[in-house]
């Protein structure tokens, strides 16, 4: 099942895709479902299972057209995002670091997000705006010290991701965090796809970054040097992973600022994310407004 979350009267909506392009609105086919991810993904399989049953029984006069929604991020405003940073071999050497025994960890707050078709927003101090495609993991049933054979059970689904980098901010000292954390450059959607949907951990999928239509990056899951299951088994080690956190596991070569010469993103771009099986999450980018 693929679950979209949208605007409506200034709140959020879930709705399930039916096809390509129509979505069953949830509040009109069964008053009293779940109208954000998270209050769904607290409800575990059964309430996965009723959202699942009233999509399916939906007629098509209650379904809308996708292109006339305002989508919002998957979960608007996750209790934790955790972001790997070198997480493909190839990516790790093309910026001169050495493959990690442990993975680079941040966190990215939910004020950086934007949702698909919003667009991705070059700040005012900074030209270098890089694009990196990335895998997201929503965690539906929380824990503490998950072991590996069991992290994957603690998985409701996945997500694109666009984990937009300043770089002259995100190099300004040894913490790469203030640089992940610009409003508007963290992209998410448009779907969040249930585990059940793809194979285990997600391993095997061709991802990649378009810019204007060119192929920048193009790699499989299956490079990942830490896969979701280990992921999951390191941070709840030292951390209780909730329901509705989301992972963002890494992203693979090719990224804009070690390219000769430089590419980074500006007013005008479209950038995209495509994950087989997952989606194809686009934004627009635009330049942050000018003072008033
Ligand atoms: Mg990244």
């Amino acid at each position: 099942m693929k679950i979209i979350a949208f605007e409506h009267d200034g709140a959020c909506r879930l709705g399930v895709l039916r096809g390509e392009d129509a979505v069953v609105d949830l509040d009109q086919a069964q008053p009293g479902l779940p109208r954000d991810l998270p209050t769904l993904l607290h409800q575990g399989e059964a309430g996965m299972r009723r959202v699942a049953e009233a999509a399916g029984r939906a007629s098509a006069s209650i379904t809308l057209p996708l292109a006339g929604l305002r989508l919002l991020p998957p979960v608007p405003a996750p209790g934790k995002i955790v972001c790997l940073g070198l997480n493909y071999a190839d990516h790790a050497a093309e910026g001169g670091h050495a493959r990690p025994d442990y993975p680079a960890l941040f966190l990215r707050c939910a004020s950086s997000l934007v949702a698909h078709g919003d667009p991705i927003v070059r700040p005012r101090c900074s030209s270098r705006l890089d694009y990196e495609a990335e895998l997201a993991v929503v965690i539906g049933r929380g824990g503490r010290h998950i072991r590996t054979e069991d992290a994957l059970g603690h998985v409701a689904g996945y997500a694109c991701f666009n984990d937009g980098s300043v770089r002259d901010y995100q190099t300004r000292t040894a913490q790469w965090t203030i640089g992940k954390n610009f409003d508007g450059t963290g992209a998410f959607g448009p779907a969040f796809v249930t585990a059940d949907e793809l194979p285990p951990g997600a391993r095997g999928l061709r991802i990649r970054c378009r810019l204007n239509g060119q192929v920048m990056q193009d790699a499989s899951t299956s490079d990942m040097l830490f896969p979701v299951a280990e992921t999951i088994a390191l941070l709840s080690e030292c951390m209780t992973l909730e329901t509705g956190d989301v992972i963002v596991t890494g992203t693979p070569s090719g990224v804009g600022h070690v390219r000769k010469p430089p590419v980074w993103m500006k007013d005008g771009d479209v950038v995209e994310v495509e994950i087989e099986g997952v989606g194809v999450l686009r934004n627009p980018v635009r330049d942050e407004a000018a003072p008033a």
